[in-house]
Parts: C-alpha cells; sequence; structure tokens
C-alpha cells in the first residue's frame, strides 16, 4: 500500500476558526462562514421549519430556539448586518459603525431570546409575527405535526489531492474529517434548563474532526469522488447519517499521462532502431516492458501494450499502454556518421514531401 506522500484538505463545511463571538450565528443557523445567502436562507428555513412553535406547541425551549434561529438569519441575511457581524462579531457593538440594527426593533416587536437574544423582527423583511413567517415559507402548513420527523443528515465533502502512483495502484489515506455531530451536551435540542446549551449555542449540533481511514480504489481518476457511507453529518431525531465524499485530484505524473484507462509515453528511439527494427524497454505503470518497434518505423508512430494500462474502478478491467515512437538524431556529426547519412539517403527513392500541399 502506497503511502500518501502529501494531500491537501478542503472542507465542504469549513469550521470558522474559533471566533471570538459572543453568539455564533453560524453555528445557530449550522453553516459555515462562507455560507451564500441562499445557503444561508436554506438553512434557516430547514430550521424554522423544525422549531416553528405550530409544530412544537406548549414547548417553550424550542420556541426559545426558534427565536434565536430568527435572530442569526436576521443579521446573516442582511448584507449590512453580516457585513458588521463578520467584522466586529456583534452587530451593535461596534463605536464607529455608528448604527444599531435593533434600535428600531427595540421600541416595538423585539423579544428576548435564550440568552438575551434579541430577535429583531424588522429583519424579517417586515414580518410581525411568526405565524407569517411560517405560511410565507413554508405554504401555510401550520399545526398538524407534533413532533419533528427524523431527517437523513447532511452529505459532506472533502477534497485530497494523490500522486499519480497512488490513483493508479489505490490507496489508504488517513485524514482528519470535521463531521457535524449532534450535540451530546443537549442531545441536539440546542437548549438547557437555564435556556440555550453552553456547548453548541443553540445550536443543537458540533463540529468534531475525527480522523478517517479512507480506501481510494485502484484506479481512481482525477475528479472522482469517494463515498464513505454514513460519515457525513449526523441525522437528528433519529435520521441516519450522510455520506462523506472525497473528491480525489490526482497530481500529474511527469512521465505518464493517462487517457481514459488508457497510460500516453513517449518512447525515444535510435535512427539505427527505427530503421531496423528491435526491440525496446517500454516503462509501463506495472514494470518495465519489452517492447517491438518494427522495421522502418517512423516518428509518431505509437503502438499498443494491451492490458498494461490502468484498472477500470468500476469493470475491473485494465486500460492499455500506448507509447508513441521518437526518433532522436545524435547530436554529434562525425565524418562516419555523415558517410552513413549519406549513404541512407541514396537509398531513398523520391522526395518524401511529394505529397504535400506546397501552399493554401
Ligand atoms: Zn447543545
Amino acid at each position: 500500500m502506497a503511502i500518501l506522500r502529501w494531500w491537501r484538505m478542503r472542507p465542504r463545511h469549513p469550521v470558522a476558526t474559533e471566533a471570538r463571538l459572543a453568539i455564533d450565528y453560524y453555528k445557530i443557523l449550522g453553516v459555515p462562514r462562507s455560507a451564500d445567502p441562499s445557503d444561508i436562507k436554506k438553512a434557516y428555513r430547514k430550521l424554522a421549519r423544525k422549531y416553528h412553535p405550530d409544530v412544537n406547541p406548549g414547548n417553550d425551549e424550542a420556541e426559545k430556539k426558534f427565536k434565536g434561529i430568527q435572530e442569526a438569519y436576521a443579521v446573516l441575511s442582511d448584507s449590512k448586518k453580516k457585513k458588521q457581524y463578520d467584522t466586529f462579531g456583534t452587530v451593535d457593538g461596534d463605536p464607529t459603525a455608528g448604527f444599531d440594527p435593533f434600535r428600531r426593533a427595540r421600541g416595538r416587536a423585539s423579544g428576548q431570546g435564550p440568552e438575551g437574544f434579541r430577535v429583531d423582527f424588522d429583519g424579517m423583511g417586515g414580518f410581525q409575527d411568526l405565524g407569517d413567517i411560517f405560511s410565507q415559507f413554508f405554504g401555510g402548513a401550520r399545526g398538524g405535526r407534533t413532533r419533528p420527523a427524523p431527517r437523513r443528515g447532511a452529505d459532506q465533502e472533502i477534497a485530497v489531492e494523490v500522486t499519480f502512483a497512488d490513483a493508479v495502484q489505490g490507496t489508504t489515506i488517513s485524514l482528519p474529517v470535521q463531521r457535524q455531530l449532534q450535540c451530546s451536551t443537549c442531545g441536539g435540542t440546542g437548549a438547557s434548563q437555564r435556556g440555550g446549551c453552553p456547548s453548541c449555542h443553540g445550536a443543537g449540533v458540533v463540529i468534531s474532526t475525527e480522523r478517517m481511514r479512507v480506501k481510494v480504489p485502484e484506479g481512481v481518476a482525477d475528479g472522482n469522488k469517494v463515498r464513505v457511507a454514513g460519515k457525513g453529518a449526523e441525522g437528528n431525531q433519529g435520521g441516519s447519517p450522510g455520506d462523506l465524499f472525497v473528491r480525489v485530484t490526482v497530481r500529474p505524473h511527469a512521465f505518464f499521462e493517462r487517457e481514459g484507462d488508457d497510460v500516453r509515453t513517449t518512447i525515444p528511439v535510435t535512427f539505427a532502431e527505427a530503421y531496423l527494427g528491435g526491440e525496446v524497454e517500454v516503462g509501463t505503470i506495472h514494470g518495465p516492458v519489452r517492447a517491438k518497434v518494427p522495421p522502418g518505423t517512423n516518428s509518431g508512430r505509437t503502438f499498443r501494450l494491451r492490458g498494461k494500462g490502468v484498472r477500470n474502478t468500476k469493470t475491473r478491467a485494465f486500460g492499455d499502454h500506448l507509447y508513441t515512437v521518437e526518433i532522436v538524431v545524435p547530436k554529434v556529426v562525425s565524418p562516419a556518421g555523415e558517410e552513413a547519412a549519406r549513404r541512407v539517403g541514396e537509398l531513398y527513392k523520391g522526395n518524401p514531401r511529394d505529397s504535400l500541399p506546397r501552399t493554401l
């Protein structure tokens, strides 16, 4: 098993460098700091649907959580507030910014969420009550379910770079994977007796780094994704976990060039080998092979070694090795060489360029 020389990891859900934030809105919505507006909206809808008071009647904790989710969304969905929050870690703490996004809200529709969350209904685009938000986003479905249904965890993706050799031979790599897990302190509810859960800040989930061994199959190609079942985000309410996808980037090789399941190389031969024919050594990914060069072989001619290519990950069949001959003319010109070349030249009948067009 080849050892992975180096790899690079690009988590799809990078965890913010432990942000020094009093309240981590990203954590509350369970999105990375790099999330775009549509991801933020999606995450918000999902959580709001789950914790909406209409589906959790009489559940104070769910309501508190719902308010926290709303506050997070109110900030992160507003580019101005988001920028201020990203910069200062708070929306109203920066004296230089000179504006208080909650000022108006405090006078009217604001409420207190867990741990003093301020809820800014203005940020929701003018909705005045939770029911309005619910019907706007979720088609008016109210009431009914008393308990959220189990939901499968999200798939996660990370990227690794492997050497050409590791890709064609297969390898096992060990890499740290950041997984979204249910918070064990609050059991995924995001709430504690005193309000928001101190471990997950009300998000109900935490990010944990696990070292995982991932088998990269023989023949994996650049851009392939290796699926590791059940190693994505944990599901909630007993839902099954998502999958982990390891996207493989293959570092190009200096000599071997891959083309599907085939491998191509260029093999230099001497004039004598090309003219007289002979046997040359051709390096393949399976080791060196003695290969024929027929008499009278021209530069650029390609030959095929069957079954000496890359194993297909699905069919398990091997591709071929294609080697292209390149005649190398000696650099050193000697009187004897000149004499030999002249004699060879006299043996040619006609002009090899006769059949070429002479112009447009
Ligand atoms: Zn928690």
